[in-house]
């Protein structure tokens, strides 16, 4: 699967939000949207109302870009969140949060999303003692996940990005033991857990045209 590899603090600017896509900066004064705001390129600074589908278009490009996914990806839970019992826009976030490379993140043991692909990646994740090197593996609850003994010298830089993470509020449906480098879903994740600035219901009506 591709990855963007253009400059990351762009597509904040973009969305005019922040994004948390580069780690240990976007915590401090050198994030560029602190001085920035307003989105690159020459008409940036230019006010633009935008179209109903605009907005939609924004919500759902902000979203997409939160998780580090493609489009073909991100339409692919919305079709099955589409499917699934309930609200389609809080399972469309439901499915984005049980991602493991996001738990990875939500738990404090990366300081992006990004880092805690890779982190994936080089197989120093377990899911209830069993090696998974797969990012969107969707966590259930009661699901151990763990930075594994042997996972290639992973250990001591996850317990040094826990340290600067440790201000980091976890949401109440994960339960971290920063100890042992792991931590229990103790339930499913609900918007309010969250914390992100998405209006799900936007990207519901955007896909539903
Ligand atoms: Fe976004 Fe982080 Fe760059 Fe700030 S530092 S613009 S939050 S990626």
């Amino acid at each position: 699967m591709g990855r963007y590899l253009g400059p990351s603090c762009r597509l904040c600017r973009r969305e005019s939000v922040k994004l948390f896509l580069k780690g240990l900066r976007c915590y401090t004064p050198k994030c560029p949207l602190e001085k920035r705001s307003y989105a690159p390129g020459q008409h940036g600074q230019s006010r633009v109302k935008l179209s109903d589908y605009g907005v939609q278009l924004r919500e759902k490009q902000k979203a997409k870009r939160m998780y580090g996914l493609f489009e073909r990806q991100f339409k692919r839970y919305f079709t099955i969140a589409h499917k699934t019992t309930g609200v389609t826009g809080q399972m469309l976030l439901e499915q984005l949060e049980r991602r493991l490379d996001n738990v990875v993140f939500r738990m404090g043991f990366a300081t992006s999303r990004k880092e805690a692909r890779q982190i994936v990646h080089h197989r120093a994740v377990t899911v209830n003692g069993r090696r998974v090197d797969i990012p969107s593996y969707q966590v259930r609850v009661g699901d151990v996940v763990q930075i594994g003994a042997a996972s290639n010298g992973w250990t001591a830089r996850v317990k040094g990005q826990l340290e600067i993470t440790k201000d980091r509020v976890v949401p109440a449906w994960i339960q971290v033991d920063p100890q042992q480098l792991k931590g229990l879903i103790v339930r499913l994740p609900r918007k309010d857990d969250m914390g992100l600035p998405i209006q799900e219901q936007l990207i519901v009506e955007l896909y539903s045209k």
